[in-house]
């Protein structure tokens, strides 16, 4: 008799999500005339750069001829990557981070996911309510988590850090032990970029408490606030308790082609076990590492013409953060996040519920949202937009709602 692991199956599906594609399927197919504008999901519509199809055009060349063929790669990634990286991700704004401390993979949501594995099941997770659904399924999954509670959408046994208005959804550390701390920032869904002081209290806690901190800066190159880290490894004390999860999928475009990185400073121990070294240790067991392509890709990013390009992507995402924020605002909505951020935040009108205002923005304007209550119970009460959109739907979108509001 085989028996299925207990952990996996105490997840249910993401019925909301699943929920939520079959109502716009559904919409779509009662009313085929009607298009829709579709500012749900959060992945890219801008091409590739074209400096990053360039390189990996001529890797591919490389990949079929005698003298240029790569087999299997290093499990933790080409230095010539992880050295570009190091150097214009960190040293040039002045951060300590070597390339050996950097682990190059296919995705920040394969390493905030697998993450865990580093750590054993009795530590308390800690986790921002709402959150990236990653961080709550795989502790599930890895049995640190009790028994869900449907009264209150809450997991048993993991410690959740409101993220309201009120704290500018940014939590403050608790007051109890917390030891694996997912924080996000910019975040999503909310948008909320997490100021220099907020970081340094968290650092401060992690190295009192001998917490971790997972900090996922999968948008960092979003934030153009002075002052707001794009690191936390800018906060001193944070190379003893902090990983940093990066990605090249929204500063690039890399959602289909899949590059990121995981940078474990040579400091981080716990119990005198270097965790960098542990976490060698399992992507050596578990993976085989990134096509060498797709590497010289994104190696590619950091060139004068790649850094160009990248920039010019970031500044038309923006673009569309403002048009949003403008028109909604305008149309007298309350909006958050879109400023360090491709999320925007928006508080529903009227006491509304998230279900009911993504329900009535889909049916009488044909803009699909996403319902806040999908990222935890305080994301009731809004939706999250994304800036992600091509420009022109995007400006309609936003003068879509205006007129139904
Ligand atoms: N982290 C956060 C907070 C995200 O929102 C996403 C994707 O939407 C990811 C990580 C995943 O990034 P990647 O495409 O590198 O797996």
């Amino acid at each position: 008799m085989t028996h299925v692991d207990p952990y996996f199956r105490k997840l249910t599906g993401n019925y909301l999500f699943s929920e939520i594609s079959r109502q716009v399927a559904q919409f779509q197919a009662i009313h085929p005339e009607k298009r829709l504008i579709r500012l749900g999901i959060g992945d890219v519509t801008r091409p590739l750069p074209a400096a990053v199809v360039e390189a990996m055009t001529a890797a591919a060349a490389e990949q079929g001829t005698p003298a240029g063929f790569h087999g299997y790669g290093p499990e933790q990634g080409y230095p010539f990557l992880r050295e570009a990286i190091a150097l214009h991700d960190y040293q040039d704004r002045g951060i300590h981070v070597d390339p050996d401390e950097i682990f190059v993979s296919d995705g920040a949501k394969s390493d905030c996911g697998g993450i865990c594995d580093l750590f054993a099941v009795g530590n308390t997770v800690t986790l921002c309510d709402p959150v990236y659904s990653v961080y709550l399924d795989t502790n599930v999954m890895a049995g640190r988590a009790g028994e869900f509670d449907p009264a209150t959408g809450r997991w048993s046994g993991l410690l959740y850090l409101p993220c309201t208005a009120e704290n500018d959804f940014v939590p403050a550390p608790p007051a109890e032990q917390a030891d694996l701390i997912y924080l996000c920032f910019p975040a999503n869904p909310t948008g909320a970029a997490a100021n220099r002081a907020q970081l340094q209290a968290w650092v401060d806690y992690a190295n009192r408490h001998d917490s971790i901190l997972l900090f996922d800066g999968a948008y960092e190159a979003f934030v153009t606030t002075p002052g707001v880290p794009r690191s936390i490894f800018e906060l001193p004390g944070a190379r003893t308790c902090a990983i940093e999860f990066r990605s090249f999928s929204k500063t690039a475009g890399f959602t289909g082609t899949r590059c990121a990185y995981t940078v474990i400073p040579r400091e981080l121990e716990r119990e005198g076990v270097s965790l960098r070294r542990l976490w060698a240790r399992r992507q050596a067991t578990k993976t085989n590492g990134v096509c060498y392509v797709v590497q010289r890709g994104a190696q590619a990013v950091y060139t004068p013409a790649g850094r160009a390009q990248v920039a010019e992507n970031l500044a038309y995402y923006r673009r569309n953060a403002q048009t949003l924020r403008a028109g909604l605002t305008q149309a007298g909505l309350t909006v958050y996040g879109g400023v360090d951020s491709p999320y925007l935040w928006v508080k529903t009108p009227k006491k509304q519920t998230s279900q009911d205002f993504f329900r009535l923005l889909l049916e009488e304007a044909g803009v699909v949202t996403t319902p806040g209550s999908g990222f935890g119970p305080h994301g009731e009460g809004y939706i999250r937009l994304t800036s992600f959109g091509e420009a022109g739907e995007t400006q309609e979108a936003a003068a879509r709602i205006a007129a139904l509001l």
